[in-house]
C-alpha cells in the first residue's frame, strides 16, 4: 500500500513509498484493531520533520512514514477488543510506552526516559498511509456526531492535557478558582485551549499577531472569548489593562513569548508551556524582576507535551460539549483539505506557505 514518508536528517525529502499492508495478527493477544485511514492532519511537527530538524526512522529503516493526527474507520478487530467494532470512527494516540514507571501506568506522555516512541514522529511509522493496525489500548473512538471534526481529536487531546495539567498542579493551593485566562497563540492548540477554557467558564483573552478581523479573531469571538492582536496590545499591556491572568497557556511556538508571558501571570497563577521550539534563540530578559514576582506570588510554570488515551477521551468530551455550546464553530479550524495521498507535495507546500491555513489535512480515502 502507499504511504507518505521522509528520510529523517535529509531536508525536504517527503515522498510517496510502498509499504506492506498491516495485519491484525501483528498485535498479540487478540487486541489488534485494523483501521482504514480516512484523513490525516499535519502540523508544525511535520514541517520540522520534513525540514530535517526533528524525528527519527524506526530502527533498521531509512524512512519514516509521517502523520500523527489520524482519523479512520475500523475494518477489523481482534477477539479481545470490546470498545470499538468495525464501522466505528476512531483516532489513535501517538506515543507508545517505554519502560519507566510512568510508561508502566499508562502515562507514556510523561515518560522519564530520554528516548520516546511516537508514531509518525520518532522511531515508529505514522498514519499517513492507507491502513494501520494498533493495540486496542491506543485506539480512541470518535462518536459519529463528531466525525466532521475528525483530525482535530489529536490536537484537542494535547490542549485538553495542557489545561488539565494546570488544574492538577494547582491542587498545591488547596483551593484554586481561576477566573481570567490568557491564551497566547491562535493556531490549532491555542484555539482549542480557548474552547476548553470557555467551557470551564473562564473569561478568556486569546492573543495572536494578526490584526482583527480575521478567521482567528472570528473563531475566538464566536467562542465568547476576546481576541487581542499583539501588534496593538502585547501581553504585558493586556495585563495592565485587564489584570494579570490566573492561568496562561502558551501555544505560540515562540520561546520569547513563552518567557514574556511570565510577566502577565497573577498571584498563585499557573503558566503552561506547550510550544516545542527547535531553534537556538536568545533574548534579554528581566530575570530579577520575574524571579522575585514568582517567588512572592507563589506562581507555577509547567511544561506539557503529548497526551495519553485519557486525555484523548477528555478531548473528545470537550469537542462534544463544544458542539452543543458553540455549534459549528470548531469546524472552522479545518480550513485546508487536500485530496488524495498523491497530493502530498501540495500538502507540504500549504503547510509551509499558506499563512491563512489553520489546519492542513489530507483526505486519504472515502469510507
Ligand atoms: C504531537 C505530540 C508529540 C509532540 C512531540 C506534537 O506535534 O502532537 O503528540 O508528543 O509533537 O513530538
Ligand atoms: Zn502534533
Amino acid at each position: 500500500m502507499k504511504a507518505i514518508a521522509v528520510h529523517p536528517g535529509q531536508s525536504n525529502s517527503v515522498h510517496m513509498t510502498e509499504v506492506a499492508a498491516p495485519r491484525l495478527d501483528e498485535i498479540p493477544d487478540g487486541r489488534g484493531v485494523l483501521v482504514k485511514v480516512l484523513k490525516v492532519g499535519v502540523d508544525a511537527t511535520d514541517r520540522e520533520i520534513n525540514d530535517a530538524l526533528y524525528g527519527n526512522p524506526p530502527p533498521g529503516d531509512d524512512f519514516l512514514v509521517i502523520g500523527h493526527e489520524s482519523f479512520g474507520v475500523v475494518v477489523e478487530v481482534g477477539p479481545q477488543v470490546t470498545h470499538v467494532q468495525p464501522g466505528d470512527y476512531v483516532t489513535c494516540t501517538v506515543r507508545r510506552p517505554g519502560n519507566s514507571i510512568y510508561d508502566r501506568i499508562g502515562r507514556s506522555d510523561i515518560t522519564s526516559e530520554e528516548v520516546y516512541f511516537e508514531r509518525g514522529i520518532n522511531l515508529l511509522h505514522g498514519f499517513l498511509t492507507e491502513y494501520f493496525v494498533d493495540d486496542a489500548e491506543f485506539i480512541v473512538k470518535i462518536p459519529v456526531g463528531l466525525k466532521h471534526l475528525h483530525v482535530l481529536a489529536e490536537p484537542m487531546s494535547c490542549a485538553a492535557k495542557a489545561v488539565q495539567q494546570a488544574y492538577e498542579a494547582q491542587r498545591r493551593l488547596q483551593v484554586w478558582e481561576p477566573k481570567l485566562a490568557f491564551v497566547a497563540g491562535a493556531g490549532q492548540i491555542g484555539l482549542l485551549a480557548t474552547l476548553v477554557l470557555r467551557l470551564k467558564g473562564l473569561e478568556v483573552f486569546t492573543l495572536a499577531r494578526a490584526p482583527r478581523p480575521c478567521l482567528k479573531s472570528e473563531i475566538v469571538e464566536a467562542l465568547g472569548a476576546r481576541y487581542v492582536s499583539t501588534g496593538e496590545t502585547p501581553i504585558e499591556k493586556l495585563a495592565e489593562k485587564v489584570g494579570r491572568a490566573d492561568l496562561i497557556i502558551d501555544a505560540t511556538g515562540s520561546s520569547e513569548v513563552a518567557f514574556f508571558a511570565m510577566q502577565a501571570l497573577g498571584l498563585n497563577g499557573a503558566l503552561v508551556w506547550t510550544s516545542i521550539t527547535g531553534g537556538q534563540r536568545k533574548i534579554e530578559f528581566p530575570t530579577d524582576n520575574v524571579n522575585m514576582s514568582w517567588v512572592l506570588g507563589n506562581k507555577l510554570l509547567v511544561g506539557s507535551v503529548n497526551a495519553n488515551r485519557r486525555h484523548f477521551e477528555k478531548g473528545v468530551a470537550h469537542l462534544a460539549l463544544g458542539e452543543a455550546t458553540y455549534p459549528g464553530v470548531t469546524e472552522r479550524i479545518l480550513t485546508t483539505p487536500v485530496a488524495g495521498l498523491q497530493s502530498y507535495h501540495e500538502m507540504m507546500r500549504l503547510l509551509v506557505e499558506d499563512k491563512q491555513a489553520l489546519k492542513v489535512y489530507l483526505e486519504v480515502a472515502d469510507e
